[in-house]
């Protein structure tokens, strides 16, 4: 070949960056792009992050190509997010095994307690008492969104920027499950959608259904330990 002729790459089987290039149908080689934002990409990322997942469930997690900005396997964000969705996740009725495992997967917990839950305070609602702590919701929306891109991404080849996110068990409390607020169109616009369901390698952490008559329409519903729902769908801006 004509590069053996060349010193410095003929000490290596392929250039370093070979792994990241396809053969497209045309049989040219194309360039693997970061499903966030388009630049050429270096490395991976799991969709959802894999530290969502506790050890023993982790077998067929999905990735998609990322640059180094935008792979978030180890942000704050993401351990951020991660606590909140677990400790919703106790209340799911069949969550206790998985619940379990996460905490024999988290070996700081002590601190992702402390910073998930840097505000708890005990309050009382009609005569129960309970806790209360307030989220981060910037922080949590921007690692759905990044979920959010991953999975349309690989479902589509299609990148969109902008989501909103809408986590129906924010917006809950006992008291007012009978009450109406303003939040009630996203939920019914969430609930009367028919999801389509993607096979999951382990549903009981997570999985994900898609509504929607095109890509640009989605509706994506994550669910998370078999007890946290959150909608996602593309940020409709103006000419789309
Ligand atoms: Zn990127």
């Amino acid at each position: 070949m004509a590069r053996a002729a060349n010193p410095v790459l003929a000490s290596h089987e392929e250039p370093p960056s070979a792994k990241m290039f396809d053969m497209a149908d045309s049989g040219k080689p194309t360039r693997k792009l970061c499903y966030a934002c388009g630049r050429v990409a270096t490395t991976k990322e799991h969709v959802p992050p894999q530290c969502l997942f506790p050890t023993g469930y982790r077998s067929q997690l999905v990735t998609v190509p990322s640059c180094a900005e935008h792979n978030n396997a180890n942000s704050k964000d993401v351990e951020y997010a991660r606590g909140i969705l677990l400790s919703l996740a106790q209340l799911g009725p069949n969550s206790k095994p998985v619940f379990d495992a996460m905490m024999r997967s988290i070996d700081r917990r002590p601190h992702i307690v402390s910073t998930t839950f840097r505000d708890l305070q005990p309050i009382e609602i009609e005569g129960h008492q309970t806790a209360a702590f307030s989220v981060d919701l910037p922080r949590f929306d921007r690692v759905i969104t990044a979920i959010a891109r991953g999975i349309h991404y690989r479902a589509f080849n299609e990148k969109r920027r902008d989501w909103d996110v809408f986590c129906p068990h924010f917006y809950q409390s006992e008291s007012a499950a009978s009450k109406r607020d303003s939040y009630d169109p996203l939920r019914e616009v969430a609930a009367i959608q028919k999801y389509v369901y993607a096979p999951s390698g382990a549903p009981e952490v997570f999985c994900y259904g898609r509504a929607g008559e095109s890509p640009a329409r989605s509706v994506y519903q994550f669910v998370f330990y078999d007890a946290m729902i959150v909608f996602a769908w593309p940020y409709a801006r103006h000419g789309r």
